[in-house]
């Protein structure tokens, strides 16, 4: 097994089983075991005779080579007491006191779990509004979402992670100016990550440079009218000005709602790429691509298609499984996901293999092998899920749903593009389908001596060059990018492309390219440079939108104090 130094420290902070006196007592080849067998023994529900341990094997295969990981929770979770495996849920926040914090019980369920939730406080009165039974005035959406954030902090101690939530207002809401202010400091309400529900009507006006409705939502009454661009500019101004909000395209959630007669999708899981009915859970995976690549004679490496297939195949089964294994906090929960079984199969490490194959993140090339890459498994994803429907049955709504008139599916949606925040450290490679960040980094140890960490890629090129130094490391983590570098020719600096070489057109681009063939949605930072214009800023939004992805989150580089990563700073 080929787990790195900093992957097996994560994995025993937070993943391996520790005893009473909280030492750890599980090995990470043991937690893989554990996983693997938890999710293959699900087959017996299906054939009394399945073979559960050739099956065990190969997921344990499939998971130890870092070819496919499945999300933190089934990491964490499977084959325990709690036994909860979906990393996303949306819960519905109706408009009463006792709805309210019925929602944020459940949410304390799902967070000490290390699921992450997504709410739209749509549906609640604004600020100013009566109360029938009180005769008092309603505080509105926002004032509520600090009672969340306030029990998500709570939570946080005793939980496996940190909850995490999305919050989602309407555009058209009574309170949205406030709402989209509400995070101006970057101290408020730390736990939420928010987003505006646009909706095409918005869209329109914006370019038209009309006025659109507001809505009170518990009348449904026109109560006023805003300036759609000048509010369209209040969202700009707080993305550039430390991120949030972001924004959603509501319209184009719904229009790839599965079974539209369950009604509404209202909101995302906390990083946006999964939409979900009220009271839906999904649990998700992603494949390394790094390991999907094979050398040819020419030295050049090339995608394994054959290898690729087979291991969507799997992961597909595997996700499947999860559901049924899934021990779900609350029933209704298990109820409404196991309607519809949504599965959200993405990738890990593109930028790593744009890197081997020599294409620039930053090009049509690298934009076209997105595309490729991602019709490749969502087509065998979508025939994977067709294959267990023969023998499982599709998913219960199926003839409600959009599907209806095509080869029964065994899940509702099986592609999503997650952030893999933890699985890429794990799988070593680069996260979900984001560039890499930087090169190199240098960390202090304790006795002053200085750790030089260097992407792995890179650095077998500069050696086959004979150009690979401690100096020139020291001028990489300095710059933060080797775009001006003069010693490294320009084949590898043009290639060797960071965050911040890569233009915000092509970041959106890229994003783009992977929404066109994912059933749910593409988890994606468009990353500017801390002098990049509002007006900038405003033409992402746009190009997003023209694009047709389902929504955009931008950073703005040094808008935020304490940003995870740093660029030409000791991490
Ligand atoms: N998530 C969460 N808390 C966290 C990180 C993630 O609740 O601290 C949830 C959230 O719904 C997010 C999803 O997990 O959208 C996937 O995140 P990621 O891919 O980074 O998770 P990983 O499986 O790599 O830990």
């Amino acid at each position: 097994m080929s787990v790195s130094k900093n992957a097996q420290t994560v994995l025993e902070r937070r993943y391996l089983i520790r005893d009473e006196e909280g030492a750890v007592t599980e090995t990470v080849d043991g937690m893989f075991h554990r996983v693997a067998k938890a999710i293959a023994a699900a087959d017996l529900q299906y054939d009394r005779e399945a073979d559960v341990a050739a099956l065990a094997d190969k997921f344990y295969h499939m998971m130890t080579e870092l070819e496919f990981l499945p999300n933190s929770p089934t990491l964490m979770n499977a084959g325990r007491p709690l036994g909860q495996l979906s990393a996303c849920f949306v819960l519905p926040v109706a408009d009463s006191m006792e709805d309210i914090f019925e929602a944020i019980k459940q949410a304390a369920l799902i967070h000490k779990s290390g699921g992450g939730t997504g709410f739209s406080f749509s549906r609640l009165r604004p600020n100013g509004s009566t109360v029938n039974s009180t005769g008092g005035v309603a505080s509105g959406p926002i004032s509520f979402m600090r009672v969340f954030n306030m029990a998500t902090e709570a939570v946080k101690q005793g939980g496996t992670r940190r909850g995490a939530n999305m919050g989602i207002l309407r555009v058209d809401h009574p309170d949205i100016l406030s709402f989209i202010d509400c995070k101006k400091d970057n101290a408020d309400i730390t736990n939420f990550n928010i987003s505006v529900g646009i909706t095409e009507d918005f869209m329109a006006a914006v370019i038209a440079g009309g006025d659109y409705d507001l809505i009170d939502p518990s009348t449904k009454k026109v109560v006023g009218h805003q300036n759609a661009k000048l509010v369209f500019d209040k969202i700009v101004e707080g993305a550039w000005h430390n991120g949030e909000p972001g924004i959603i395209f509501l319209d184009r959630l719904n229009r790839d709602n599965v079974v539209p007669a369950q009604g509404e999708i209202e909101s995302t899981n906390p990083c946006g790429e999964q939409p979900l009915l009220p009271y839906e859970s999904c649990n998700l995976g992603s494949i390394n691509l790094v390991k999907m690549l094979k050398k040819g004679e020419d030295g050049r490496y090339r995608v394994d298609y054959d290898k690729l297939k087979a291991t969507v195949h799997a992961a597909v089964h595997f996700l499947d499984n999860v559901i049924d294994v899934n021990k779900y906090p609350i029933d209704k929960i298990d109820e409404v996901t196991k309607a519809t079984r949504k599965i959200g199969l993405g990738v890990m490490g593109f930028a790593d293999m744009l890197l081997y194959m020599g294409i620039s993140y930053s090009s049509d090339e690298g934009v076209q092998m997105a595309r490729e890459v991602m019709r490749f498994i969502n087509e065998q994803g979508h025939l994977a899920s067709q294959e267990l429907a023969k023998v499982r049955g599709p998913f219960p709504l199926f003839s409600q749903s959009i599907y209806k008139d095509q080869a029964p599916l065994r899940n509702g949606t099986i592609t999503t593009i997650a952030p893999t925040g933890t699985l890429s450290i794990i799988g070593g490679c680069s996260s979900g389908v984001e560039p890499v960040f930087a090169y190199v980094f240098i960390r202090n140890v304790m006795d002053k001596t200085e750790l030089i960490e260097v992407n792995p890629i890179l650095k077998e090129r500069l050696i086959q060059r004979g150009l690979y130094s401690d100096e020139l490391m020291r001028k990489i983590s300095k710059e933060g990018t080797i775009a001006h570098i003069e010693e490294i020719p320009a084949d590898i600096r043009d290639v060797f492309v960071c965050a911040h070489d890569v233009t915000p057109e092509y970041h959106v681009k890229m994003q783009s390219a992977f929404q066109e063939y994912t059933d749910n949605a593409v988890s994606k930072t468009v990353n500017f440079s801390n002098s990049a214009t509002l007006e900038d800023v405003a033409q992402v939004y746009m190009l997003a939108y023209r694009l047709g992805c389902k929504g955009v989150t931008i950073y703005r580089d040094g808008s935020r104090d304490n940003q995870v990563l740093n660029i030409g700073k000791v991490k």
